[in-house]
């Protein structure tokens, strides 16, 4: 299971269900509004991986420079067998071990969602964190004013981790037993309930 499976689910759990199990196109989860949105964020983000400074692998490889202090950014994808999970942060903050994982939002401000994505990718981690002295902790680099970034922490607190378990086990839940629709205001839903209100009408206009 992905983040972004579990973003999706959060957003709305029966267009979720809808796109994963192929009766939807995933092209039809976003309004071209949010689509618009979603290009500026990858734009905003491929801005901030091309001005880091490089930083070179050291002779122990990846287990040495995890165990450094680094700030690595468009890092490889991560699997976690154990509690098959896979993703791929925007980056990671080593701290000697830590593994404290980067999201790039190209919003100003911290939303709960950001930190459901840190959980998403501290659970992933859990398997090679060497240390963790600082407790569970992710960053958000958000746009800032004059367009560059703002880099700020994220406490993963007991409350959030336990949402976003809960939220793994509910996309399990889903691909096994499906989703009944909910009353929804996303894009998906306002579709759908368009859709209905005109076929009925139609029906209505046929009798
Ligand atoms: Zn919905």
């Amino acid at each position: 299971m992905s983040k972004t499976d579990v973003v999706r689910y959060l957003r709305c759990p029966y267009a979720f269900w809808l796109v994963d199990s192929g009766q939807l196109s995933s092209a039809k989860l976003l309004s071209p509004f949010e689509e618009q949105l979603a290009q500026d964020g990858v734009s905003f983000e491929r801005g901030i991986f091309a001005a880091a400074p490089p930083i070179a692998m050291p002779p122990g490889g990846e287990a040495e420079l995890f165990s450094e202090d680094h700030t690595l950014l468009d890092v490889r994808t991560f699997r976690s067998p154990r509690l098959r999970l896979i993703g791929r942060p925007d980056g990671l903050v080593t701290a000697s071990g830590s593994l404290q994982p980067i999201e790039i939002k190209s919003h100003r401000l911290l939303k709960h969602s950001d930190c459901i994505e840190l959980a998403f990718y501290w659970l992933l981690l859990s398997d090679i964190r060497t240390y963790g002295a600082a407790g569970p902790m992710g960053w958000v680099f958000l746009r800032a004013e004059d367009g560059s970034f703002t880099r700020q922490p994220a406490a993963l607190t007991p409350p959030v981790l336990a949402e976003t378990e809960a939220l793994i086990k509910a996309v399990r839940d889903a691909r096994r037993y499906g989703v009944e629709p909910v009353i929804c205001r996303c894009t998906v839903c306002r579709g759908i309930r368009r859709t209905v209100l005109a076929l009925c009408s139609f029906l209505t206009f046929i009798r």
